[in-house]
């Protein structure tokens, strides 16, 4: 398997910064903002109050509530807690269940570009991805078509992932209904939907896939976490709520392996979700703006392109336009890889070439990033194509 180009972009960087030069790191996929206070305080007080034991290897009914809740409160959708599993992030429990609903050489849809792991994580399950390129003529989302085309009788799963990571891109209602009328026909195929970032919505409302689609909520296993939404990347906490057969299944593989998440994170995150929701939209108006900035100064560099994504906090820029051109040292991009590694050469800017998430002719850049670095990266890729020749 090969590791992820995402790592190795961040690698690149920090060994230049250590080197001593400077870098504006777009590459992370972490909020910069800190944990909100009250959450912080409620993982004090679960130390202190001694917090510090087992759980319940899927977590503890207590937040499995808060989870419940949540899924009430904004997306109203209802699950019992017996159809909820909590584990140490969003990205376990995605391989924790796709090693439970798939068998070898099943076909697992996923549109891209794609978050670089979902890949290989149906490869480490023994199942196969089936890629569906979606382009950026139908802003980079999976079509009723392009899934029909992709459907076929060794179909097991399709994971849809909304907002977007990395083109930012969210699915309506409507679009994810007609997806779902597609998917009313074929009974066998499980829908994992990874709404990770639900809460970085900018100028839509974000739909949760069993609200658009009750009717195929029986067939549907949504994953989500604390990790974007409420700046807690490192306190490992993520949900999957689904069927109870595949619950179930998870819990027995959280039995023999990871067993139960960190338990001051667990209460830590039943503060998140139960807690004072006014710094999420605080932070998603901070991002909004950063968003905007940097789509406007970067359409105005020669060879670049970009939409205003309306989720997740990445930019995909589409620089195709650069491909075949020199840099002031004569070197040929021959791809976006070669571009992303002239702009960190250049100027330090460290973005991830499009190859990570299964596309060409793209990088993708984190706007998770404090305003001065931002804007001085943007600046400094306009610089590097106007340099170009
Ligand atoms: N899903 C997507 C699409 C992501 O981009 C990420 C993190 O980058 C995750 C899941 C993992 O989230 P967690 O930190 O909860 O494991």
């Amino acid at each position: 398997m090969e590791g992820s180009i995402i790592g190795a972009a961040f690698e690149q960087a920090l060994q230049l910064r250590a080197e001593g030069r400077e870098i504006f790191d777009l590459t992370s996929g972490e909020p910069d903002f800190a944990t909100p206070g009250n959450v912080s305080r409620a993982g004090h007080e679960a130390i202190d109050a001694g917090a510090t034991k087992y759980t319940p290897t899927d977590g503890t009914e207590e937040l499995k509530a808060a989870v419940a809740l949540k899924f009430q409160r904004d997306n109203d959708v209802v699950y019992e807690t017996s159809e909820i599993c909590i584990g140490a992030g969003a990205k376990p429990l995605l391989y924790y269940v796709l090693l439970s609903i798939l068998d070898t050489d099943d076909e697992v849809i996923i549109p891209t570009p794609a978050w670089a792991s979902f890949p290989g994580m149906v490869q480490l399950a023994g199942a196969r991805p089936v890629l569906s390129l979606c382009e950026r003529s139908t802003g980079y989302k999976l079509t009723p078509t392009a899934l029909e085309a992709a459907i076929t009788q060794d179909t097991k799963a399709l994971i849809l992932n909304t907002p977007t990571n990395p083109t930012g891109a969210v699915y309506n209602k409507s679009e994810m209904q007609a997806l779902g009328q597609v998917l009313e026909a074929h009974p066998r195929i499980i829908v994992v939907a990874d709404e990770i970032y639900e809460h970085l919505v900018y100028d839509v409302e974000f739909t949760c896939f069993v609200h658009a689609n009750p009717n195929l909520k029986e067939r549907t296993v949504v994953v989500n976490g604390a990790s974007k939404g409420y700046a807690m990347t490192g306190w490992r906490i993520g949900y999957a709520a689904g069927p109870v057969e595949v619950m179930n299944t998870i819990r027995k593989l959280l039995s023999h392996s990871a067993g139960n998440p960190t338990t001051l994170s667990q209460l830590a995150a039943i503060e998140a979700l139960t807690g004072p929701q006014d710094q999420v939209q605080v932070r998603a108006a901070s991002y909004k703006a950063r968003r905007d900035k940097a789509v406007m100064t970067l359409n105005q560099a020669p060879g670049l392109a970009v939409e205003r994504p309306d989720g997740a906090f990445y930019l995909y820029v589409d620089c195709s336009e650069t491909i075949g051109r020199r840099t002031p040292d004569g070197d040929k991009l021959e791809n976006s890889a070669d571009f992303c590694t002239y702009l960190l050469q250049s100027e330090g800017v460290a973005t991830v070439p499009s190859a990570g998430f299964y596309a060409q002719g793209a990088l993708r850049m984190s706007y998770a990033c404090d305003d001065a670095t931002l804007t001085e990266a943007c600046r400094r890729m306009v610089r590097a194509c106007n340099a170009l020749v």
